[in-house]
């Protein structure tokens, strides 16, 4: 198949995935029609690229159903002038979304592999605004903060404290929350000296892996 021939795919998933369950922030919609969803996965794998579902990336990892991406990003309420940090590069997607979006993209990748995968997908996509990292994102990236918004895309059971310390006034987290495979997404905002919290979908994450 030719690389046109997945425009229509794309814009498929676009309507009937995404707009048609409530992703409603135009500029979300316009990134998740411009990005290549199937130039991130294997090329086996590429037929599935549009397809209502996560998908393997190796290493028992997976690259997340479009709607959880775009559902997401629509919870950060980007404008463009922001420093987005996102934990679990994996493949990179989620990453080409948010640059589209933000001033500049800080992903952190724990496993090798996926992180040079990730690194190979983003520069052939021409991504100039994305900073990448193989390390325990749980740690945030201290050089870096704060952040105007932080995105997991792995689930654990709340914000490791780097996190919440990274984030700057007003910013918004958001996170796959809950353990045992069974999360809810969780938007964090700072607020004065206190923290606010909403919940939004159910949904299935890969662990974040504390310690590395
Ligand atoms: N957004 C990615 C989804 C990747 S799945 C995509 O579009 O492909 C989540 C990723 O988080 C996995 O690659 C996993 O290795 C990574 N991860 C888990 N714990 C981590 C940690 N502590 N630091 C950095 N990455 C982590």
């Amino acid at each position: 198949m030719g690389l046109a021939s997945f425009e229509r795919p794309r814009r498929r998933m676009v309507a009937e995935q995404l707009i048609a369950r409530g992703i409603t922030d135009a500029r979300v919609i316009e990134a998740m029609r411009a990005v290549p969803r199937h130039l991130f996965v294997d090329e086996a794998l590429a037929g599935h690229a549009y397809q209502d579902s996560s998908l393997p990336i190796g290493e028992g990892q997976t690259i997340s159903q479009p709607y959880m991406v775009a559902r997401m990003t629509q919870l950060l309420e980007l404008k463009g002038h922001e420093r987005v940090l996102e934990i679990g590069t994996g493949c990179g997607y989620q990453t080409a979304v948010l640059s589209r979006l933000c001033r500049r993209v800080y992903s952190i990748e724990r496993l090798p592999s996926l992180h040079e995968r990730a690194r190979r997908n983003l520069r052939a996509a021409r991504h100039a605004n994305v900073m990448l990292k193989c390390g325990d994102g749980t740690l945030g990236w201290e050089e870096y903060a704060p952040f105007d918004a932080i995105l997991a895309a792995a689930g654990g059971e709340g914000p490791p404290e780097a996190w919440l310390a990274q984030l700057r006034e007003g910013g918004a987290l958001v996170m796959p929350v809950g353990s045992n495979g069974r999360h809810v997404l969780v938007r964090y905002r700072r607020q004065g000296g206190a923290w606010c919290e909403e919940r939004f979908d159910d949904c299935v994450f890969v662990p974040l892996v504390r310690g590395g």
